[in-house]
């Protein structure tokens, strides 16, 4: 599927220019041409001689006319075989053109491409790997600094600060291929992809330069914590606070269930500078090593067991101004739309991992013999694995739509990725539940796959807004029309 919203490259833009159709130049060239010939025999009169008011209308229709023209060109100059495509404008939110809003359900060769080298990755460096993680609880640094060398610790970071400048529905596909090995280790990777991109959407170019380099490279991980004890689905109503000391911000406060909560260099954090509610919410880059920084105990769970997560606790930290992130007050609205890529690549980890599951049940159900036959020869069988074929088609086809929506920036891609998030999560999650089911008991056993994909997938529906929080968004955007 093509991935819009991405400036082009000037060559492209030298092609398509040449492509124009010769009748649309020539009417915008007579256009411009007796536009400025009316404007010159109008300056040319005597001083104080302002013409006919009927001359002046004239003037006023073929300049618009001109706008209009010089826009037609431009627009369609920025349409790629017929298909249109964002608006863009240097440094704005794409102009989208709802109406003509398109899909394509293929994947370009490009995109072909970068799923390929993340599926291979992924078998490589992921798959034969992920059970011991998983039993030992180990944190896999080195595999995580390999992906970076693939591009994939900075997928949507822009390639002028060193990222892989790729759009959301790369970023899925990639999450996608390394959670069919291991959904946890992917989801990690996610989360700190999440917050190279607020630093690089919304930082400084001093705040890009301190941290962008090591955080592309991952030589150096991030966190994304926005919730505390007492606020998790109602986070804009978090305490931890930020108060203004000459040229530093001194933080206070506690974030809970911190994914990379320990072992992260930085730390991206929500903190209440102002008022109640979300205008008073700004985000900070805290440093592990500043002083007052600490965590609590790893948490013990029931699956993600390759990644680390804690709480981690701000006793006056001092914070340097220059750490702001976008402007005071912006923090939350800068939050919720890391989330919509966020939720994207969290319901591409459950893809995978249920793709994983669906993998495994077809191997399994073909080889496991009962009453004399593969237990793939029953009709029981086969219908279930059509219904988990049919809900993974069904997700997917959802989630990379949104994933075409928020990269582009359309105006329900937040509707979108929360439909996505939801929908996706919970048929993958039941995917997993049925590929256990048609394991048996083996499905129970830790000697099998879907037995920890199960686990893992489960905290899909809980974290980045539960799946009744995405309810809440989906009919609160349907509502508001
Ligand atoms: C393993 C793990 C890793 C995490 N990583 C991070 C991280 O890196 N950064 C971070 O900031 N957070 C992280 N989280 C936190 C996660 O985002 C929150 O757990 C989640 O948002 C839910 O908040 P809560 O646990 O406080 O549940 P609560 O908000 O207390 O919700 C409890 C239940 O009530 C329901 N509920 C709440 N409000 C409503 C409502 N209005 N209508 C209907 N139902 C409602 C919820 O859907 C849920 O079922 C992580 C969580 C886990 C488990």
């Amino acid at each position: 599927m093509r991935s819009r919203g991405r400036s082009l490259p000037r060559a492209e833009w030298r092609v398509r220019a040449a492509s124009l159709p010769p009748c649309l130049v020539i009417a915008a060239i007579f256009e411009i041409s007796s536009t400025r010939a009316r404007i010159r025999a109008l300056l040319s009169r005597n001083a104080g001689d302002f013409g006919e008011i009927a001359d002046w209308m004239t003037l006023i229709a073929g300049i618009a006319q001109c706008t209009i023209m010089v826009f037609s060109l431009l627009y369609y100059v920025h349409t790629v075989e017929g298909q249109p495509r964002a608006f863009p404008l240097r440094g704005k939110k794409p102009i989208m053109l709802p109406e003509v809003l398109f899909m394509q359900f293929d994947l370009t060769d490009e995109q072909r491409a970068i799923q390929e080298t993340a599926r291979r990755f992924t078998s490589e460096a992921i798959t034969p790997h992920a059970a011991m993680w998983d039993e030992k609880c180990f944190f896999p640094r080195a595999t995580v600094r390999a992906a970076a060398e693939l591009g994939f610790g900075a997928i949507c970071v822009s390639a002028d600060q060193g990222g892989s400048g790729l759009g959301r529905l790369e970023a899925a596909l990639i999450m996608e291929a390394m959670a069919h090995g291991c959904p946890s280790t992917s989801a990690f990777i996610s989360i700190h992809n999440m917050a190279g991109w607020m630093i690089d959407r919304f930082g400084s170019a001093s705040l890009k330069a301190k941290y962008l380099p090591s955080l592309v490279a991952c030589e150096k991980l991030a966190s994304y914590c926005l919730t505390e004890p007492g606020s998790g689905s109602d986070a804009a109503a978090l305490k931890t606070r930020a108060v203004k000391e000459g040229s530093s911000y001194v933080v206070t406060g506690s974030k809970a269930f911190i994914s990379g909560g320990g072992e992260n260099e930085i730390y991206l954090v929500m903190v209440r500078t102002g008022q109640d509610g979300a205008k008073g919410i700004s985000c900070l880059v805290i440093e592990k090593g500043m002083e007052g920084v600490s965590f609590g105990a790893q948490e013990r769970k029931l699956g993600w067991h390759s990644q680390p997560t804690a709480q981690v606790n701000f006793a006056n930290v001092r914070v340097p101004v220059e750490n702001l992130l976008g402007a005071e007050g912006q923090g939350f609205s800068i939050a919720m739309q890391a989330l919509d890529g966020g939720r994207i690549n969290i319901a591409a980890c459950s893809l995978g991992g249920a793709q994983r599951c669906l993998d495994e049940a077809v191997a399994y159900t073909r080889a496991r013999h009962q009453f004399g036959q593969a237990i793939a020869g029953f009709q029981a069988t086969q219908f279930t694995l059509a219904d988990m074929e049919t809900g993974l088609q069904a997700g997917r086809a959802l989630l990379y739509l949104a994933a075409d929506k928020v990269a582009v920036g359309a105006p329900d891609a937040t509707r979108f990725s929360a439909m996505a998030k939801r929908f996706v999560t919970d048929t993958s999650m039941h995917a997993a539940d049925r590929a256990l089911q048609l394991h048996g008991g083996y499905g129970y056993l830790r000697d099998f796959p879907v037995e920890r994909i199960y686990r893992d997938l489960r905290v899909h529906s809980i974290l980045e807004g539960t799946n009744e929080i995405m309810r809440m968004i989906i009919a609160r955007e349907m509502l508001r029309q």
